[in-house]
């Protein structure tokens, strides 16, 4: 095997403390509190936490998901997050070729956040979503410079298009369906992948939240047309899956 570059290995070792902090992100946003003030403590007991209750997965692991201080139960959102942020990058190490690994990751990773969000609190926060618009183009400024007048173009076609969706579905159903964060995150989605790529990515989006539908009804929850799904979530992984492999070639 090659020896690992610097930036690689760094990603690796980097991963699960950014995954920690997706995790942060993912938690607090949606409830509007502060994300890098405030030190750790323990929702439960509010104890404040010391570097050896944070080591990623390790501390989890040691004291067995409990809090060491109060005993109760430590959400297992934060060891699946210190792991997938490590998936991330192990993921777009198998798919994409160095030069394009950091740009991959950082996407990765701000989708890792959006799609936890979402699943927990139905909600996409501006400060990922927003940020990912111009990024996206600058990513296609740096590797397909001819195509940023597309990739701008289907931003702004992918925006229209969700927002009248979301229109149209309050109109039909009296409530919404879609909120704003997806027409925002699937306007990066147009960045990132261009035209070609919206159709892929919303299949994608379809696909994960029939799957997430299929898995609450395992789960022994009830499931009807008033079963509210994040569709961002399916739009993180949908942007994922076609950055890195591709629009599929049926759409
Ligand atoms: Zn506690």
């Amino acid at each position: 095997m090659d020896t690992l570059a610097p930036t690689t290995l760094f990603l690796i070792l980097a991963a699960p403390f950014v995954g920690s902090f997706l995790c942060v992100l993912a938690l607090r946003l949606p409830a509007g509190q502060d994300v890098v003030r405030g030190r750790s403590r323990c929702p439960s007991c509010h104890q404040a936490l010391a570097v050896r209750d944070l080591v990623p997965v390790f501390s989890w692991l040691v004291a067995r998901g409990r809090c060491r201080f109060c005993d109760a139960r430590i959400d297992p959102i934060y060891p699946i997050m210190e792991l997938a942020a490590l998936g991330v990058v192990l993921w777009a190490m198998l798919v994409v070729d160095e030069g394009v690994l950091l740009v991959t990751v950082l996407l990765g990773w701000a989708l890792l956040a959006l799609a936890a969000m979402d699943v927990r609190s139905l909600f996409l926060s501006d400060a990922l979503t927003l940020p990912l618009i111009p990024a996206g183009l600058a990513a296609c400024l740096w590797l397909e410079p001819d195509a940023i007048w597309e990739h701008a173009l289907a931003s702004l076609a992918a925006a229209g298009i969700l927002a009248g969706l979301a229109r149209a579905y309050r109109h039909a159903r009296g409530r919404d369906g879609l909120g704003y964060g997806d027409v925002k995150l699937f306007a990066a989605a147009g960045a990132w992948t261009g035209a070609m790529g919206l159709g892929t990515v919303l299949l994608w989006a379809v696909v994960v939240n029939v799957l997430l539908l299929v898995a609450e009804r395992l789960a022994g929850q009830q499931v009807s047309a008033e079963t509210r799904v994040p569709i961002g979530t399916g739009l993180a992984v949908g942007l994922w899956l076609t950055w890195l492999y591709g629009p599929l070639s049926i759409l």
